[in-house]
């Protein structure tokens, strides 16, 4: 049995068209599925589509949120409740084709314990955005606690070992790409292409994805914190030696400095500078306090078993 988790957010065009696909994989390569349709709070007619699903498609789960919590927590949810021995997650916009995913599942069988599709190439996103993402995992590469495979995205199958080390991990601001790495196991990657999205248009804009890549950095990487405290301790070297260098010539050159812009723009840097640090800190601050509230990561609203 291989279970299947799925995150929909506003996807009513490609609901039929993904569990046509879906079970007709399943049933060329005889596999049983388990799957867990979460609702990520859509406020079009996905949910209906998704009933409608439920009434030809086996074993279909669909787990309602109460509002939009977003990916990382749909499919937090989906491996909170998905059974089964292998697990896929896989996106609803068919841009993951279901047809990769016995691809998975044989690579999966020569004994590793996670198998991730990444992307061939980065064809279809436009250059900021693929200029941005590869900073991001450059980035998170050099400073992050955990190094991302680059160009995987979260179609992948896992054991259910794996699963069971996500679900522990108590953490509400749920980084899934980062997660999956930080929990190790034996994971491999197998290249494929990335379709066209079905219908519809992309949730992430590009403020989003941004949000998305900092909230990702702030929660695997001190880096930022690291990086203003070696600013702050640069800055004073720095003042350090040109305020030698200016006693020096006083009494060497009978030299009088010259006073007010020194004095004006070495007290406007270090404002800036300090402002900068106390922002990065805010920015570890709000995580503090984000984790302990301990709100849960998502709410489910209504479940149709
Ligand atoms: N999604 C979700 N909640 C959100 C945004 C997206 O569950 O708040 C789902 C969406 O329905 C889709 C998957 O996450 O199944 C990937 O979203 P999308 O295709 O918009 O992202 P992209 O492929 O452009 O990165
Ligand atoms: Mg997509």
């Amino acid at each position: 049995m291989l279970g299947v988790v799925v995150p929909f957010f506003n996807e009513e065009e490609n609901v039929g068209a993904f569990f046509r696909r879906l079970t007709a994989v399943a049933s060329d390569h005889q596999f049983k599925l388990d799957i867990v349709a979460v609702d990520d709070g859509s406020t079009d007619g996905t949910l209906d589509q998704l009933l409608e699903a439920k009434t030809w498609v086996p074993n279909l789960r669909i787990l309602q949120f109460s509002r939009n919590f977003g990916k990382e927590a749909a499919m937090s949810a989906g491996l909170d409740h998905v059974r089964g021995e292998r697990v896929v997650v896989i996106d609803a916009d068919l841009q993951h084709p279901p047809e990769v995913i016995p691809e998975l599942l044989d690579k999966l069988s020569e004994g590793h314990d996670v198998v991730y599709a990444h992307r061939r190439s980065r064809q279809g996103d436009g250059a900021i955005r693929s200029l941005f993402s590869r900073s991001f995992y450059r980035l998170l590469e050099v400073f992050g606690e955990v190094a991302l495979p680059a160009d995987a995205g979260d179609f992948r199958v896992m054991n259910r070992d794996v699963v069971e080390a996500l679900k522990s991990l108590p953490e509400k601001q749920r980084f899934m790409k980062g997660l999956y790495a930080w929990v190790g196991f034996d994971q491999v990657g197998i290249p494929f292409d990335v379709a066209e999205r079905h219908a519809g248009k992309t949730k992430f804009s590009f403020f989003k994805l941004f949000g998305y890549g900092w909230n990702a950095l702030i929660s695997f990487s001190a880096a930022p914190l690291r990086i203003s405290s070696m600013l702050g301790l640069a800055v004073a070297f720095a003042a350090g030696v040109y305020g030698l260098f200016t006693i020096a010539e006083a009494i060497v050159f009978q030299r009088t400095p010259p006073g007010y812009a020194t004095i004006a723009s070495a007290i406007l840097f270090l404002g800036g500078v300090q402002l900068v640090a106390i922002g990065v800190l805010g920015e570890y601050v709000s995580r503090i306090v984000g984790e302990a509230k301990g709100r849960p990561a998502y709410i489910i609203g209504r479940v149709y078993d």
